[in-house]
């Protein structure tokens, strides 16, 4: 674990309705419907206390938290979770093998870097379909199934508004092909991520969001404001991967 991914960070506006709250190197995004609070994902486990401060920064309790999504189910994003689903009592959403990986608190068997690290069991979860979608306030939000990195694999859609100029805003999740020892890409999951790159660079896309705030420039600070953002990410994942199957053809 990286050292960094827990510093406290204090929240960072992103657009009128959407906050970044999550840590110094790992994103947790709340979106104020005007009916409830969203939020996409907890970190690590010990990250839930910061998140939940962060929030309570802005002047909202976690009770108002209606919502909870996820973009993939390993313990740096699903972590801390459990603990803000248990504080809120908010409702839970995850596609199938999410749901399995946060039911059991471990990614499922599928995942390239499976077994992983384990992280706090939810229970209570509502299992949602690639293209599901809501209305709460002011906010639809959709959820996309973007695998690869893990089986379930989730990017999340809204618009939010800026100055009343709105924009498409797009949280999407990891597409690094990382594994454990002895996975391989090239037996089919590499066609997978070529598919959600795809999808991905092809999203309605105004402000680019990632589990990683690193890879939008949160440090950076300023605009987020890039119409570009999903499609360069798209293309770094393809490339990292290309490199990835080069290099399994080489074994
Ligand atoms: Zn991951």
């Amino acid at each position: 674990m990286n050292r960094s991914w827990n510093q406290p960070f204090a929240p960072v506006q992103i657009a009128e309705k959407t906050w970044y709250v999550g840590t110094g190197g790992l994103s947790s995004i709340l979106i104020d419907t005007g009916e409830g609070l969203i939020l996409l994902d907890g970190a690590l486990p010990q990250s839930a206390p910061l998140i939940a401060e962060n929030i309570e920064s802005l002047g909202y309790s976690l009770r108002d938290i209606e919502l909870i999504g996820l973009s993939h189910e390993h313990y740096d994003h699903a972590g801390g979770l459990a603990a803000l689903a248990r504080a809120s009592g908010a409702r839970v959403v995850a596609r199938a093998p999410q749901a399995e990986a946060l039911r059991t608190g471990r990614p499922t068997p599928e995942d390239p870097q499976y077994p992983s690290r384990e992280f706090p069991a939810i229970e209570d979860v509502d299992v949602i379909e690639d293209g599901w979608r809501v209305t709460m306030g002011d906010i639809r939000i959709t959820a996309v199934a973007t695998p690869g990195h893990t089986p379930g694999g989730t990017s999340w859609l809204w618009t939010d508004c800026i100055d009343e100029e709105c924009y498409a805003i797009a949280y999407v999740d990891s597409l690094t092909p990382i594994s454990a020892e002895g996975f391989r890409y090239s037996d089919g999951t590499g066609d997978v991520l070529r598919r959600t790159a795809d999808i991905v660079s092809n999203l309605e896309c105004e402000i680019f969001l990632a589990p990683h705030p690193g890879r939008f420039g949160l440090q950076e600070g300023g605009s987020f404001i890039d119409e570009d953002g999903c499609a360069n990410y798209a293309a770094s994942a393809v490339a990292r991967l290309e490199r990835r199957l080069a290099e399994e053809g080489a074994e």
